[in-house]
């Protein structure tokens, strides 16, 4: 597009950028004009009005004229700087963890007059401010008092408010040259405001009142969004049409082998299962590859459908991949799929990382001669040393875990001239139809809706951490009467090393405290052949409590443990709580989860904790959790989808999500190089990167 030659503009041409800053901002994935625009603030501040030290009130931004009694550095563990204010109504004490000695005499200079903002705290000289924006206060020259809400974007160290805010005033500058062009055809426009209008706004709320300012940032918000879901109901538009001009191998149906296995079974399968497997079956036997989403709860029995559905791919001498996402569950589907097809005398494949080098290469070599006609595997199975015979079905197992690229990948590994294999990818992490929309209009949705009789919902509790010593005595009491115990420990950063240690330390306190029991430590760190060997002395009771990290997430089955403690419950999302939790109560015995919190809790947290207390149906949880958080934030996050939303998550209003999808079709049947446009304006190539689509 010519408006967006702005694309090409490198920040750097910026001024008041130097190179270091511009470094970082290109690790935000800042690296032009463009992206600046596309840099959407994630609130308001209101710095309106002044505030008298006197009235302050813990806890809320306050903006704050003073005069500076005293500076000085003192030394406690660690430097820091402490500045004394007054407004003439009480004392306030701005305070620096991270300072240049510079900054006292060029800013802090007792008798200058500072103005600071930031979130006030009640601190050792009652009201403080810990690391406030601030500037020397000139008056009729004040830059921040504004007439207006101060747009706050997410940011880095390093890369201050004040410079990406000076940055994207210069980049709006820069647009009013350039002539953008309205991608939204005028007769399927309801009344939005232009898109220049809208980045103009989102950026810089119009100075009015409050009230009307906030109306206006909402407009141009749904404006912006719209736009966004517009190009993601696209694209998927775009690739089912693309999937369906590939051909695939018909599977009829094998009432045989199938009647057989369902024959060997201790169980009968649930009418959910049942619809389900016709759903597929359907599908497979058409000449177009099926691409086909199997939601089904946690426990809901999807491995069973999954395997059915191999068995007819089987039948017909063409080959499955079955993708998990970690060695534990490739062990653990084998076992399972072992049960099932050795009595029809089908051998398993299986592939993953770790596996030794002569192993991995006989078990490559018998793949790609269609001796292994089913395998089970990781992100192993798409390796560049991958060959199939006759791939025709790839299953995707927890496929939250999984990028849309990876999801290509395996497919491509089945591609011959026009033909590709059909799909199945099973989730057990439910999102909402509304949401399931954007992220998989692309996909045919297959719900299972019912859990396999017999099964007791988890008593859930939720309980302070610090009355852990009960909570250990508990596990005890329950071990000893031949109980198994899962203990997690989840962390919060995003680093396997540090929730392994979390892991690590609870398990020597544990063992400590409980001599008499045999505990075991799992966590991702460990080698497999560890790890494997942990989990068969969980599985055979010999270890009666397990300490793990969210290793044991997805899919792992011991049907005997019936109790599990979950730390910083407080901090992990309701889809992987209820994941968790749904590693209990497998058996027929009376499951309990005990969700630790360290308190105080926030009202949120409060109420998404009591969600999994009170629910246990995945769908609904997930329907809740949408309306605690928002669209936005949900679509935000990674338990939804791996797209890199923009602007979607200043999104509040779910209805705009189907009329965003109506216009879609609109657009994509009438006004086809729109569609092209509105796609490449919001979704960079990079995240879409499926080139067999
Ligand atoms: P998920 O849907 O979470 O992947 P699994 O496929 O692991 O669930 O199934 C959980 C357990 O339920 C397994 O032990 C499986 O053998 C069992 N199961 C599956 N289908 C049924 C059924 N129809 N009746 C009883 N148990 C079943
Ligand atoms: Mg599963």
């Amino acid at each position: 597009m010519k408006e967006f030659c702005l694309n090409t503009i490198p920040i750097h041409k910026l001024q008041k950028i130097n190179n270091i800053q511009d470094k970082k901002l290109v690790k935000m994935g800042l690296k032009t004009i463009k992206d600046l625009l596309f840099h959407f603030p994630i609130r308001y501040e209101d710095r309106t009005q002044i505030n008298s030290i006197k009235n302050l009130i813990f806890g809320t931004y306050v903006t704050v004229v003073g005069k500076v009694i005293e500076t000085k550095i003192v030394f406690n563990n660690r430097r820091i700087m402490l500045c004394r204010i007054t407004d003439g109504t009480g004392i306030l004490t701005i305070k620096f963890f991270n300072f240049t000695p510079n900054i006292i005499k060029n800013t802090f200079t007792p008798g200058r007059q500072i103005i600071a903002y930031g979130e006030v705290i009640r601190g050792k000289y009652e009201f403080e401010l810990i690391h406030p924006e601030y500037t020397i206060y000139k008056v009729n020259s004040n830059e921040m008092i504004k007439k207006t809400l101060t747009s706050i974007y997410p940011s880095t160290e390093g890369i201050s408010q004040l410079l990406l805010r000076n940055l994207i005033n210069q980049a709006l500058i820069m647009l009013d040259h350039h002539k953008i062009i309205e991608l939204i055809p005028k007769k399927l426009n309801k009344n939005l405001i232009s898109f220049t209008e809208a980045l103009h706004t989102i950026h810089n709320p119009p100075l009015d009142n409050l009230q009307k300012s906030e109306k206006k940032i909402f407009l141009a918000g749904n404006r912006l969004v719209f736009e966004e879901l517009l190009a993601h109901n696209l694209k998927m538009l775009s690739i089912k049409d693309k999937i369906k001009s590939y051909d695939a191998s018909p599977i009829p149906k094998n009432h045989k082998l199938i009647n057989k296995l369902i024959a060997n079974l201790p169980f009968s399968l649930t009418n959910s299962q049942k619809k389900v497997l016709q759903e597929i079956e359907k599908d497979i036997s058409k000449n177009h590859p099926m691409v086909r989403l199997l939601q089904g709860d946690v426990g809901s029995g999807k491995t069973l459908v999954a395997a059915l559905s191999a068995l007819n791919v089987i039948a017909q001498g063409e080959q499955v991949a079955l993708m998990v996402p970690t060695e534990l569950l490739v062990e653990q589907h084998v076992d399972n799929l072992r049960q099932w097809f050795t009595p029809l005398g089908i051998e398993i494949g299986l592939l993953f990382g770790k596996q030794k080098h002569k192993e991995r290469k006989a078990q490559i070599d018998m793949i790609s001669n269609g001796k292994t006609s089913i395998v089970v595997g990781t992100h192993s199975l798409f390796q560049k040393q991958m060959r199939f015979n006759k791939l025709a079905l790839i299953i995707i197992d927890e496929q939250h875990r999984f990028g849309v690229h990876q999801r290509s990948a395996l497919w491509s590994k089945g591609e011959k001239n026009n033909f590709r294999p059909h799909q199945l990818i099973m989730t057990a992490t439910p999102i909402p139809r509304t949401l399931a929309m954007i992220n998989y209009a692309d996909l045919d949705i297959s719900i299972i809706d019912e859990l396999p009789p017999g099964r007791n919902p988890v008593l859930t509790v939720i309980i302070p951490d610090i009355r852990r010593n009960k909570i250990i005595s508990r596990v005890e009491k329950a071990c000893l009467k031949g109980r198994q115990v899962y203990w997690v420990c989840p962390i919060i950063e995003e680093s396997e090393i540090l929730e392994a240690q979390a892991a690590e330390v609870n398990w020597a306190l544990l063992k400590k405290a409980l001599p008499t029991l045999n505990i075991g430590l799992i966590h991702g760190r460990m080698k497999l052949e560890e790890k494997k060997k942990t989990m068969n002395n969980f599985k055979n009771n010999k270890f009666q409590l397990l300490v793990t990290t969210t290793v044991i997430e997805v899919g792992v089955n011991v049907p005997n443990a019936s109790l599990m403690i979950i730390e910083n419950s407080e901090r992990l999302g309701l889809a992987q709580l209820h994941q968790l939790r749904g590693r209990v109560g497998r058996g027929s015995l009376e499951s309990y989860c005990i969700l630790l919190y360290k308190p105080p809790l926030s009202e949120i947290a409060k109420r998404r904790l009591e969600t999994i207390r009170n629910i246990h149906d995945g769908f609904l949880i997930a329907q809740l959790d949408l309306e605690i958080r928002g669209p936005g934030e949900l679509l935000g996050t990674k338990q939804t989808g791996t797209i890199d939303f923009k602007a979607i998550n200043i999104l509040q209003n779910k209805v705009i999500i189907s009329e965003a999808q109506q216009t879609a079709y609109s657009i994509h049947k009438l006004y086809p190089e729109k569609a092209i446009d509105i796609i490449d304006r919001w979704i960079s190539k990079k995240t879409f990167d499926i080139n067999v689509f």
